[in-house]
């Protein structure tokens, strides 16, 4: 599954000069993909490709007279037509030609710099969209730190169910109220419980975040066919940030016996810029269990998912207060954990997911579930980070938090790096509190 070539050599430059800024998140060895639109413009949303602090614009690029071949044009036809579903509905092997095209397009040198870089669109020019419209969201619960802390709080003794350790546990999330980085989200209004011998209606006083990842399918595969693990990897096309926000008083008092609900569905938060798996190449990792630990069974075990199942991905949260915004006070990170520490690689999810013979659909999105970490405070929730609201959190300027206040800014952020390769990264995955609605 690892697939390494010229594209992902560290020493590329590109002739976009933002690119090469050891810091950016989009250097030529990444070449994301997105859907954007001037900003104050109403233009139907295009494909782009980041690339440093810019976007090459591939409605634009596949016009140009002369660029291309017959072939090449062909390629980049779905993406010129704005829709990155079609896209990425055409699997791996289109995929990588078109990031090899675009990888020769954008380095130093190409004799295409002259013409393509007037299809340059500054990022602080554009807003961005949903990568696509996504049609069935599943949400899992890949961290067994996670897993574990989430459980003392409810079973100390008994914190993880006999289950775990042999189905990727998930549900069925809703798809209408994703939105992409940048958008704000009303606190959510529910029934809370708590320790009162009746419910009450009123906003969420445990509004929390869960730092995760978001996987989209490529191609799908047809309903009572299910996807081996040996071509589990050929359906994801890539991943972005996801925050499933979450109400922690609305949900322990809804939660049995179906699962969550309308303490995660009013909003869930993904970054603009999906990660190819080409681009993630040189960051797979061995996927190991901890000694004892039962082996997955047959159907959602490989020599491959052994060897490079899993994914070496740093993930943080950070916070901006209301008040820090107003002092100038810079975001401050809460945590850091890392997506390699997950119990089930993405294949396995894959697996699993279509086992039964569901069927998935190109845009469909799986959520890793919230990724902590085993130490102490790498919790990838503030119900983890604070004990379940028993301990505050000191920020800047001398306020605290249990769960979120209105006015804060939530931002998930992520990069791969190391082993010689260039370090690459997931833009941020940003969203701010807003008050509840009045009743
Ligand atoms: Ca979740």
């Amino acid at each position: 599954m690892t697939r390494l070539d010229t594209t992902h050599d560290p020493a590329l430059r590109s002739w976009v000069e933002s690119a090469n800024d050891p810091a950016t998140d989009f250097p030529i060895q990444s070449l994301p993909f997105g859907r954007f639109r001037l900003a104050g413009s109403l233009q139907a949303w295009r494909v782009g490709v980041a690339i440093g602090d810019q976007i090459l614009d591939l409605t634009q690029a596949a016009e140009l007279a002369g660029a291309w071949t017959d072939a090449e044009r062909e390629r980049l036809a779905p993406l010129a037509h704005g829709d990155l579903k079609a896209f990425m509905a055409l699997g791996p092997i289109a995929r990588r030609a078109v990031r090899a095209q675009l990888s020769q397009a954008l380095r130093e040198d190409s004799p295409l710099q002259t013409a393509l870089a007037g299809c340059l669109v500054a990022q602080s020019q554009a807003v961005m969209g949903m990568p696509c419209d996504v049609g069935d969201y599943t949400d899992f619960y890949t961290s067994i730190h996670h897993a574990t802390a989430v459980g003392k709080l409810f079973r100390p003794d008994n914190p993880l169910l006999p289950n775990y350790k042999y189905v990727p546990i998930g549900y069925h999330g809703r798809s209408s109220s994703l939105q992409v980085s940048g958008i704000g989200f009303h606190r959510p209004q529910g029934q809370l419980k708590g320790d009162a011998p009746e419910p009450r209606f009123a906003p969420t006083a445990r509004l929390d975040h869960e730092l995760e990842l978001g996987a989209l399918i490529g191609a799908g595969n047809e309903q009572g066919e299910p996807i081996a693990m040996a071509n589990a990897e050929q359906h994801l096309f890539g991943l972005v940030l996801l925050n499933d926000w979450t109400a922690r008083d609305i949900q322990p008092w809804e939660y049995q016996p179906l699962g969550p609900f309308l303490s995660k569905n009013f909003a869930t938060t993904l970054s603009p810029w999906v990660v190819t798996m080409d681009a993630l190449a040189p960051f797979r990792v061995h996927f190991q269990r901890p000694a004892g630990d039962p082996a997955p069974l047959p159907y959602l075990d490989s020599a491959a998912n052994r060897e490079q199942g899993a994914i070496a991905i740093t993930l943080e949260v950070w916070l901006q207060t209301a008040g820090m915004r107003e002092r100038g006070e810079a975001a401050v990170r809460l945590m850091q954990s890392n997506f390699r520490d997950a119990y089930w690689t993405l294949a396995q999810l894959v697996a699993h997911h279509t086992s039964n013979g569901c069927n998935l659909r190109p845009g469909d999105l799986l959520g890793t579930g919230t990724q902590s970490g085993p130490e102490p405070g790498q919790g990838g929730s503030l119900h983890e980070l604070t004990q379940g609201g028993k301990q505050t959190i000191a920020l800047p300027g001398g306020e605290t938090r249990t769960y979120l206040q209105d006015g804060d800014t939530v931002i998930l952020r992520a990069f791969c790096e190391g082993d010689g390769h260039r370090r690459i990264g997931f833009g941020d995955c940003a969203a701010t509190v807003l008050p509840a609605r009045a009743p």
